[in-house]
């Protein structure tokens, strides 16, 4: 017997339906009503889907309006005291307010006795979002603390249960398992153990799983993917007596576990009292052949083989060649997926506007991926040849994107192997180049500066859609943004910046602005990616070589150079952010495509040297999520990541300034690959954590020069220039202060230019507060040593 199913599919709608229906419901132009209406079409059409694909099983469970993790807190009752809600409230409407917070009534500045009697952080902030363990999916946080408790309400669970069991087809529930909920949760008090929580948690799982039972489920899938990542030891023991306990339901659990290799907790998934387990065999193909010795004969083997990470179609006859052996191991019983949740990929590529018809032989979206595991049960159980003319217009396709001229490029591969050694490397060491390039920057102590855009105003953004319809001529929205440059730059030479950027507003997107004038990239019409609640991003498709046909910034960057005597910074987007941002072939490993990348980045900047310029910036704020699972593959990805780096950044002269910048991140774990990228400057996060994040640079003595973020750009709040003086001291206490910079946390794109203003008005005087007290401090250094 062979089974297919899914973890889940993506829930946004093909039109992204489920998208402007929440926008639309939080504007206050539709009725919860209505949204739960479109909710349900959409479940409805998904599961019409699975079922028409063939699929054993419709899935339920994966559907959320913003969060299936904020989903699980609903579930078991454990929403944050601190949001106050009453019974009254419907549970959708605290749904949203968790996700997105409660927002003060006024919104303006509290300045000194401005009276209005609402705390300095006013509203209720919604719980944090972070990322769903190496994807771009961010879940909302779940919140332990002491008053913490849990109570079962599994009316929205039961109600979705029911209607896909209406449509007649076994139904399987999917469920995070206790253990990840509990260890994807934060601990929001001293002394609060999540581990602790279990207990409280545990006979929760067990009556909701009884209550399935009930409704005539059979198969519960219980997804506990932390079993592929380095747990503690209390952690991985309360596996044993979790499942336990579970196992007396009178249920079949599917354990399933992806986008890691099991490794040394796969002697315990193999051996948990489940009636089945699920497997990741795209990430860990390696660990088949041990999960197929350990896996007790009367367990139900799930194998992911259909990548529900990436685009591209799968490759039937690897797929086959692996599948079938493990058949026979499994005495004619096995069950086919893939690898994870197809949340991860759009809904369907099949008939994409914006790809060619190669390209789209070339891909697949969810919907197609459906498609490929019924192939895959077809051919399994009625030989290749039942099946062989689809087998052979997949097998037809796959070779066509391996040998297509469109993939490789012998230019670029011959490029990679003439690489000189040394190529990694800037001429000199940072205590030269640092004094050469004071020579020529001249700037104060404590240079301003700020990370790259500045707001993309409605104007700029109606420009750009304008000049996409074909509206607005090349040479009209050229100038169009010439235009929003000059002004860029004026309003930063009235603050008094010191090194000014041109403000990014002939970008579209960090990544897609450079994957646009690339070689070897594609782009679809429809393919979005939910990113968080209504959030979508579009990922490029990096399919091929690639190349840098022509400059890509010069232009600009020589257009807004012109305009100023301060240093104008070049503003680029890293290597290891385009491949981490993007869809990547996997015909290759990422480590040469991020090569190639840096190849094509590194031509830009020794091109915007050669214009003149003398600062460029290079923004990796994806390298620190690039970052492996499992720690011990961690040294292998940084080695490459950060090589690539320094493959883009190392071409230029000793006095050319290189800038990084990274973001949303904790970076003390990788310093020492922070400082190995050598860039001269680095500018990141950390006004949000009251400079904790900086710590890390001054214990490590982090060499290099740090512009540490004054100021959070997430809110509108205008920050005094007292705060950030107050977090310049603190900075100058962890690095010297002839080494520190004053820059905002990020880019300033989504904020509007008044509040941009403001702030960086009293940022400048708040950096020229610090260089008095910086003079006056030098003077009299005996006054400093007994303050
Ligand atoms: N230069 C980019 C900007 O300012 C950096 C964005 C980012 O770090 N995510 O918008
Ligand atoms: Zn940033």
């Amino acid at each position: 017997m062979i089974q297919t199913h899914i973890l889940g599919f993506p829930r946004i709608g093909a039109q992204r339906e489920l998208k402007f229906a929440l926008e639309r419901h939080w504007r206050g132009e539709i009725s919860a009503d209505e949204l739960d209406a479109t909710g349900r079409t959409l479940r409805r059409r998904h599961w019409e889907q699975q079922r028409d694909a063939g699929l054993s099983f419709l899935t339920v469970g994966d559907f959320a309006f913003y969060d299936q993790v904020a989903n699980h807190i609903q579930l078991f009752g454990c929403e944050p005291a601190r949001f106050g809600f009453s019974a009254a409230e419907p549970a959708l409407a605290r749904h949203f307010t968790m996700a997105r917070g409660v927002a003060h009534t006024l919104t303006h500045t509290h300045g000194d006795g401005c009276g209005c009697g609402a705390p300095a952080a006013s509203g209720t902030p919604a719980l944090e979002m972070t990322k769903w363990f190496d994807t771009n999916y961010h879940y909302l946080v779940p919140e332990f603390t002491a008053d913490t408790a849990f109570a079962l309400a599994p009316q929205r669970l039961l109600a979705e249960l029911a209607e896909a069991q209406a449509l007649g087809l076994p139904v399987k529930p999917i469920l995070l398992g206790p253990l990840t909920f509990l260890w994807l949760g934060k601990a929001k008090a001293e002394g609060i153990d999540r581990l602790g929580l279990l207990d409280q948690l545990l006979p929760l799982y067990v009556d909701l799983l009884t209550r399935l039972a009930a409704a005539g489920v059979q198969w519960v899938q219980l997804d506990e993917p932390i079993l592929g990542l380095d747990l503690p030891a209390a952690w991985t023991q309360a596996f044993e007596r979790t499942y336990q306990r579970l196992a007396k339901v009178d249920v079949s659990v599917l354990l399933a576990t992806y986008f890691s290799p099991l490794q040394t907790n796969l002697p315990l998934a193999c051996r948990l009292p489940v009636a089945g387990l699920h497997v990741d065999a795209v990430r860990a193909l390696d660990e088949l052949p041990a999960v197929l010795d350990a896996l007790p004969l009367d367990r139900e083997l799930s194998i992911g083989i259909v990548d529900g990470r990436n685009i591209w179609r799968a490759d039937l006859d690897t797929a086959l060649a692996h599948l079938r052996p493990a058949l026979e191991r499994r005495g004619g019983r096995l069950w086919l997926a893939p690898s994870c949740s197809l949340l991860h990929v759009p809904l369907s590529l099949a008939n994409d506007a914006s790809l060619d018809a190669e390209l789209r032989r070339w891909v697949a979206g969810a919907a197609e991926k459906l498609a490929e595991l019924q192939l895959l049960k077809r051919a399994l159980l009625k030989g290749d040849d039942a099946v062989a003319g689809e087998l052979s217009a997949a097998r037809t396709a796959t070779d066509e994107q391996r040998h297509s001229p469109r993939v490789t490029n012998p230019a670029v591969a011959q490029r990679l192997r003439q690489m000189p050694a040394g190529i990694d490397r800037r001429i000199s060491a940072f205590a030269r180049r640092q004094r050469l390039q004071r020579k020529r920057l001249k700037l104060p102590p404590l240079p301003t500066t700020t990370i790259g855009s500045f707001p993309q105003t409605p104007a700029i953004r109606a420009a750009r859609a304008a000049h996409k319809r074909g509206e607005l001529p090349a040479q009209a929205y050229r100038e169009a943004m010439q235009h929003e440059i000059a002004q860029a730059v004026a309003a930063q030479e009235a603050l008094g910046l010191d090194v000014l950027v041109h403000g990014e507003a002939e970008r579209n997107d960090m990544v897609e602005y450079f994957a646009e004038q690339l070689q070897g990239y594609a782009f679809s019409a429809n393919g979005w990616v939910q990113s968080y609640g209504s959030r979508c991003v579009k990922p490029p498709l990096l399919f091929g070589d690639v190349s840098r046909p022509a400059p890509m910034t010069v232009e600009w960057a020589r257009h807004a150079q012109s305009l100023t005597q301060r240093p104008m910074k070049g503003m680029l987007t890293g290597p290891v952010t385009m491949l981490q941002w993007s869809f990547v072939r996997d015909d290759q490993p990422r480590a040469d495509t991020a090569l190639q990348l840096a190849l094509a980045v590194r031509d830009e900047v020794l091109d915007l040297e050669a214009a003149g310029i003398a600062v460029i910036q290079i923004d990796e704020p994806a390298l620190r999520e690039g970052l492996p699972l499992r720690r011990a593959q961690w040294p292998d990805y940084l080695a490459w990541a950060t090589r690539a780096f320094r493959v883009a950044a190392s071409g230029v002269r000793d006095d050319t300034q290189v800038h990084t910048h990274m973001c949303y991140a904790e970076f003390n774990d990788i310093l020492p690959e922070i400082a190995a990228l050598d860039a001269d400057v680095i500018t990141i996060e950390t006004s949000r954590s009251d400079m904790a994040l900086l710590q890390g640079f001054g214990t490590f003595r982090y060499p290099n020069e740090i512009g540490p973020g004054v100021y959070d750009i997430h809110s509108p709040r205008v920050p005094a220039a007292a705060e950030m003086v107050r977090l310049l001291r603190k900075a100058a206490e962890v690095v010297p202060a002839d080494r520190l910079w004053v820059n905002p946390d990020c880019g300033l794109k989504t904020r509007s230019w008044p509040e941009t203003m403001a702030a960086l008005r009293e940022m400048v005087q708040a950096a020229q507060q610090l260089r008095h007290e910086l003079a006056r401090g030098a003077r009299a250094p005996a006054e400093t040593a007994e303050a």
